[in-house]
């Protein structure tokens, strides 16, 4: 097969961790589009909301009243979707209909006490605090009978349905592995076996090499947009080194990862120069009794935005019946994100 250039004509990329397909057509890059029009996004501007359920000294829907904390705050979320009382039991009628309990717990974790801030807007120290308390978070979880995996995310704007601008995030602790992460952990497992080193780590090599598709980068972590993205503008972040958890950085990298955060969230809201909404959320080792040498810890973004503050991608048609599909491509996406200043625009 003949080479072809990946910036002009129409093609698919592999993604190796979830073995899935996308397409990319970056000649349709230049096409006249009226996309949609969000509405601004209300996004908090005073330090602390009366009627916001984070805030320190506020009392929650559930009854509970907030502490008056001075850096993060984590507390059982009180609408949770998983609960760890969960009768055990299986429904099995025939092939057909299969169900199963899921018994779990999910945690909210607050970034900070001051309504109006986001991790764009906090300081490498106040960020490490989050890390810190993500860490111990993962370390508790993990050591409870019946969790097998740990999910901390978070959703960021009202367009990823966020609710609350209040920085904050969620851990979702499970009881079985999610599909996902189950994809994720085979593709690494066989890539060990075969080449006797990691995936994301020989992946990264790769693309420090290339620099084509790195964004920013420091001594524990980098930044890429990988060359499978979906969105226009995701974002991997994989550490140096290849630990299957975040409990296992260190001191340096724990700061690394804070510093690696608040650039790529700063890099995001200069890009359209607001603030930019998103799911993001670490990929680490299921929390089993298995050991996972394959696992490397990354994390993935999500933007949902395509060309403006107001203009998102959808997927839709062809991309829920099929499969997903974009249009720019991650290297120029990469470069416009590589290109923009490292300090917030409300700061420059
Ligand atoms: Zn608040
Ligand atoms: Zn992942």
């Amino acid at each position: 097969m003949e080479q072809f250039e990946l910036g002009v004509h129409p093609h698919r990329r592999f993604n190796p961790l979830s073995q899935e397909w996308v397409l990319v057509s970056p000649h349709r890059a230049q096409r006249p589009w009226q996309g949609q029009v969000e509405p601004t996004l209300s996004e908090g501007s005073l330090p602390f909301d009366p009627n916001c359920y984070l805030c320190p000294g506020n009392t929650r829907a559930g009854g509970a009243k907030n502490p008056e904390y001075k850096s993060t705050f984590v507390f059982d979320n009180d609408f949770a979707a998983l609960r760890p009382d969960t009768p055990a039991g299986e429904l099995q009628e025939t092939e057909l209909l299969l169900a199963r309990s899921e018994a779990g717990q999910c945690r909210v974790v607050c970034f900070s006490p001051r309504h109006d801030l986001t991790l764009a807007r906090m300081s490498v120290k106040e960020i490490r605090s989050v890390v810190d308390t993500w860490c111990e978070e993962f370390s508790k979880l993990a050591g409870q009978a019946n969790v097998r995996s740990v999910q901390i995310f978070e959703n960021r704007g009202a367009m990823m349905g966020c609710s609350n601008p209040h920085p904050h995030g969620q851990i979702w602790a499970n009881e079985s592995v999610p599909d996902e992460l189950t994809r994720e952990i085979a593709a690494q497992k066989i890539y060990l076996q075969r080449n006797n080193s990691g995936l994301l780590e020989d992946y990264l090599h790769l693309e420090l090499e290339k620099k084509e598709r790195l964004v920013c980068a420091n001594d524990g972590f980098a930044v890429v947009v990988p060359f499978w993205a979906v969105w226009p503008y995701e974002t991997l972040l994989i550490s140096r080194r290849r630990i299957a958890c975040l409990p296992e950085l260190r001191d340096a990298e724990r700061e690394g990862l804070a510093g690696i955060l608040r650039q790529i969230t700063i890099r995001y809201d200069n890009l359209f120069k607001t603030s930019f909404p998103y799911t993001m959320g670490f990929h680490q080792r299921p929390t089993d009794d298995a050991s996972h040498p394959e696992f490397h810890l990354h994390a993935h973004f999500f933007p949902p935005l395509l060309r403006s503050a107001t203009i998102k991608k959808f997927m839709v048609g062809y991309e829920m019946l099929a499969m997903p599909q974009r249009d720019i491509s991650p290297e120029s996406a990469a470069e416009q994100l590589r290109q923009l200043p490292d300090i917030h625009y409300l700061d420059a």
